[in-house]
């Protein structure tokens, strides 16, 4: 069984409580002992990225930028070996990983690139012997909280422009999947970031999350995970005595809308792909279909087709799903199907545990999920769809933002009337037509609505960077 001890040595170095790193898709096999931090080490690591933020900061910003495309090219040829770890930690397929890891190191790429064009603005004066211009300067040390289910991605998203714009950050990720992050940042070494730039620290969220989040050098807080936590953080964030730039992404209960005027099949396709893939660990993740009534039966039956094909099993084996994180959110699920079978749900697919050595659970399917129902409203997170039916297209999309998140929403449909009137009506802040409510690509602004996001801050493309800068206007006379 493979070993990541020395990785894990190396790049984590609290001496708190000990933690397994297991691979979720085999219980005995353990990746790694990890000692989790401090809140002294925490406090250390904060001091340092202090302490280096000058050095940093007066890089020049194409330098910071070649350090970044060099660290992207180190992964692109390491991209084996971070798509096995990946799998090996949280458990999704090899292809699954494979496109995070692609992802990741094109992200690399594409902030080392915008690093060379970080500019400003100039602006008339009303007065001919001034010229007014613009700066853009990093805000300092920057604390980063990732979550588990892309455990490369999303540290990836954050750190790339947080570099580029010269900031020295603090990260921490989710204590699921730390081994992810630690060959981030030793691929970051290896391009040549100075040590202290990035600072890793790995431990529970409600110890050395609160301590990063509520020290005052912090200059800015970007976290993704659950909306428990982002609204926890966003009163710790308020009550300290330094104004602090914040950016929450968060959680969702996203739908797929099938309209009468679907392609049935790609309807089916989009379905089980959206809900199942990733084993629905994904803010992304379809988890609600709203089925239009005229189709419903015909709909129902492809549905059923096509995930009687799904199949499920360890990440590394050829497989469609991985297992469930852990041992928590496997629990988390089963309840939800235990409360869904109780509620008056009916179950149509799956519901089962898989035996084995991992936490392996069937794509399980509920029809004539009601709104009030919590299976309708709250976020689940792994492989649970519910189905609804919808009289008409407005119907379908009172039902689409009947619920507190606002992340993503689908429609399958060729009428483009309907399709116009879904993207105007339905309020969440990444639209799909024809596609799944899964997958979003690196150039595009990114970022949730509602209770799905503070809607400040956009991630990903050209706006992310803006997080991580702040603007000073000069008036320069003569
Ligand atoms: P989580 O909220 O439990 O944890 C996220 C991170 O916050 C972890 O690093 C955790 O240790 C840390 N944390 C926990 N308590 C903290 C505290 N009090 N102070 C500071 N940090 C704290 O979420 P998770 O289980 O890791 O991830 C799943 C959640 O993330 C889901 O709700 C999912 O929808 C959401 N998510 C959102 C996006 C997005 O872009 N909107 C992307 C991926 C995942």
């Amino acid at each position: 069984m493979k070993s990541y001890q020395g990785l894990a040595d190396k790049w984590i170095k609290g001496s708190g409580e000990e933690y397994l790193d297991i691979n979720p898709a085999d219980k005995d096999h353990v990746l790694a002992k990890i000692r989790l931090y401090t809140k002294d080490e925490v406090k250390e690591a904060i001091n340092k990225a202090v302490a280096k933020f000058d050095e940093w900061s007066r890089t020049p910003a194409p330098k910071r930028g070649s350090i970044l495309l060099k660290a992207g090219e180190l992964m692109e040829q390491e991209a084996q070996e971070f798509a096995l770890l990946m799998t090996l930690e949280e458990g999704k397929t090899l292809k699954d990983s494979m496109f995070e890891v692609t992802r990741s190191y094109n992200l690399l790429k594409f902030y080392g690139a915008l690093a060379f064009k970080i500019s400003g603005k100039t602006l008339p004066s009303a007065d001919p012997n001034t010229r007014i211009f613009t700066v853009k300067e990093p805000l300092g040390v920057v604390a980063l909280i990732t979550p588990w289910n892309f455990p490369l991605s999303i540290p990836v998203w954050k750190l790339a422009p947080a570099l580029a714009a010269g900031n020295t950050a603090v990260i921490k990720p989710a204590t699921k999947t730390p081994l992810m992050v630690a060959k981030l940042v030793e691929v970051l070494s290896k391009a040549g970031l100075p040590e202290g730039v990035v600072n890793l620290v790995v431990g529970k969220g409600s110890e050395v999350g609160d301590t990063i989040v509520s020290d005052d050098n912090i200059a800015a807080v970007s976290f993704t995970g659950s909306t428990e936590v982002g609204k926890r953080i966003y009163k710790l964030v308020g009550n300290k005595n330094r104004m602090t730039r914040i950016q929450l992404e968060l959680g969702g209960k996203n739908a797929l809308y099938v309209d009468k005027s679907a392609d049935l099949t790609l309807a089916a396709e989009l379905a089980v792909r959206g809900g199942f893939g990733l084993t629905g660990q994904s803010c992304t993740a379809t988890s609600r279909l709203i089925i239009n009534k005229d189709v419903y039966t015909q709909f129902k039956q492809r549905l059923l087709e096509r995930v009687k094909k799904w199949r499920v099993g360890p990440g590394t084996e050829d497989v469609d799903m991985g297992p469930v994180v852990d041992e928590g959110q496997f629990k988390k699920d089963l309840e939800y199907i235990e409360y869904g079978k109780n509620v008056g749900a009916k179950l149509i697919y799956g519901g089962n545990i898989i035996p084995g050595k991992g936490y392996f659970l069937e794509p399980t399917i509920f029809e004539g999920v009601t709104s009030d129902m919590r299976l309708f409203k709250e976020e689940i997170f792994g492989p649970v769809l519910s189905v609804t039916e919808a009289k008409d297209l407005d119907e379908a999309i009172r039902l689409v933002n009947a619920v507190d998140y606002g992340h993503t929403a689908g429609i399958v449909a060729s009428d483009i009337k309907a399709i116009n009137e879904f993207v105007s009506r339905v309020e969440a802040g990444v639209i799909k037509v024809n596609k799944p409510t899964v997958g979003l690509e690196l150039q595009a602004p990114f970022g949730g609505f509602k209770n799905s996001g503070a809607t400040t801050w956009k991630e990903m493309g050209e706006d992310a960077l803006e997080f991580y800068l702040k603007e000073k206007t000069v008036y320069e006379g003569w």
